[in-house]
């Protein structure tokens, strides 16, 4: 039974009993730790999060197992780490058993993004409040048991500037992640500090260091030494403790739900992302005019079609200024297309035939159906539109210091442009401002409208405090 076989001995493991209610489990709990250096373990409610503070977690109001690691001494980890390796098929199920339990997990991945179309996984790690383990994706075929339980409704996932994380689930397992919380996010919502690295974020919320990060690490080679997977662990070993008492602190500040917000906002985006026309992106596009665009956006997708099938990065395929300049030159014959600055080198001439069919699909594309030249975030502003950003970007910034959140998560010039834009301008094409809606409005969105609509003034009050301004009606 591989119950957190870092923390006990077989023996120990194997007399755990299933956990059926309060005591049990803290029995476990403690027959888990009893060989460990932990200061006086101890248990603390932790309700689940996302749900009313009334509704009992896992069907009764008992308190999550010992969330609480604040005094955990992560040399637990460093000197058993290698057996908490994963690497067997039933193992994992039965860990992904015991997340389930727990109803909540610290998650992190390593993994090599630059030789291949989609970064490759090379390892998964894992913290419930009693153990830590890391699996090897590369011995185990079926994860599927692991992406359930991140798109389940029931347990909570934790991560830590998990962009990569939600990726791997959306592709990978085919689904997307329900209950995510995510502590640098979490971070910015109860202090200006955003983004915080992880061990920033360890040294500040809980006071510890930890030993850095195996950076030079080829997460594809096996096998891993010990060391390798201990670094890996101490990623997510930290985690629930510091989501613990950001949990408290934002209860306590009335920001749960921002940060709930918040959280599914990053989901979202990396959904939105991950389906939106990503040729839209190339930069220089707002150079091409529609014809050379049709051109640009073919191009675009035979690149990444192929570059899957290859399984290589795209840009190894084709640079993105060799596909705006065939888009500018759209050339007919081999020849033409030879032409082209760099284009003569022994990878590309391979493709030449694809080239040219892309070319000539852009060609053909109806003059009616022809794709729109990209929004941009205008370049030429009006006069206004910038001393009015920067006077709201002053007043946002003494806000956030006033209410000790960060700045850069609620919102960025383009944000407070588009606030300008609609007030003044009238301009409402587009979805409303994100300063006015949500949990932002909540931060600044009275005060922003107010200072555009002439309703209130502003002074220097305390000139040594972080947010020196006052706000006030004039007479
Ligand atoms: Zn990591």
């Amino acid at each position: 039974m591989p119950v957190a076989r870092s923390a006990v001995d077989d023996g120990a493991a194997e007399k755990l009993p299933r956990p059926c209610g309060k005591a049990c489990r803290m029995r476990r709990f403690r027959s888990l730790f009893a060989n460990l250096r932990v200061s006086k373990p101890h248990t603390r409610a932790v309700t689940g999060f996302g749900l009313p503070a009334k509704t009992p977690v896992g069907g009764t109001s008992l308190p999550q197992l010992g969330a609480c690691f604040c005094n955990f001494d992560s040399s637990f980890a460093m000197s058993n780490s290698h057996d908490s390796l994963i690497i067997d098929q039933g193992e994992l199920e039965a860990l992904c058993g015991r997340i389930r339990e727990a109803e909540i997990v610290a998650f992190d991945t390593e993994f090599v993004s630059e030789y291949s179309y989609r970064p490759e996984l090379g390892l998964l790690q894992f913290a419930t409040p009693t153990e830590c383990a890391a699996v090897d994706p590369y011995a185990i075929d079926d994860l599927a048991c692991w992406w359930n339980l991140m798109a389940d409704d029931v347990t909570t996932v934790v991560v830590h500037g998990g962009q990569a994380e939600i990726r791997f689930c959306l592709e990978l397992g085919q689904q997307t992640p329900r209950r995510l919380v995510d502590v640098q996010i979490a971070e910015g919502l109860r202090s200006k500090s955003y983004p915080l690295g992880y061990e920033g974020l360890v040294g500040r919320v809980l006071g510890t260091k930890v030993h850095g990060k195996e950076t030079r690490t080829d997460w594809r080679r096996r096998p891993l030494s010990p060391e390798q997977i201990r670094y890996a662990l101490e990623d997510v070993s930290f985690i629930l403790p510091i989501w613990e008492r950001q949990q408290t602190s934002l209860s306590r500040l009335k920001r749960l739900e921002w940060a709930e917000s918040e959280f599914q906002r990053m989901v979202n985006d990396i959904v939105n992302d991950a389906t939106s026309e990503r040729w839209l992106r190339l930069s220089g596009l707002h150079k091409l005019g529609r014809r050379e665009l049709a051109v640009a956006r073919e191009v675009f997708g035979w690149r990444e079609a192929e570059a899957g099938n290859r399984n290589c990065p795209p840009r190894r395929i084709l640079r993105d200024d060799l596909i705006l300049e065939l888009a500018r030159r759209r050339p007919k014959t081999a020849k033409e297309l030879l032409a082209t600055r760099d284009m003569n080198r022994p990878n590309y001439k391979r493709s030449l035939p694809q080239l040219l069919e892309c070319v000539a699909r852009g060609r053909a594309v109806p003059e009616d159906e022809l794709p729109e030249p990209p929004k941009l975030e205008r370049g030429d502003q009006r006069g206004d539109e910038h001393v009015l950003g920067q006077l709201l970007g002053i007043a946002l910034s003494n806000r956030c210091a006033e209410m000790n959140v960060s700045r850069q998560l609620v919102g960025t010039s383009a944000d407070l442009r588009h606030l300008v834009r609609w007030h003044v301008h009238d301009e409402r094409s587009d979805s409303p401002p994100r300063l006015s809606t949500g949990w932002r409005a909540d931060v600044c969105g009275q005060l922003l409208t107010d200072l555009l609509e002439g309703k209130i003034s502003l002074r220097v009050g305390n000139p040594k405090s972080d947010h020196p301004l006052v706000f006030e009606q004039p007479e």
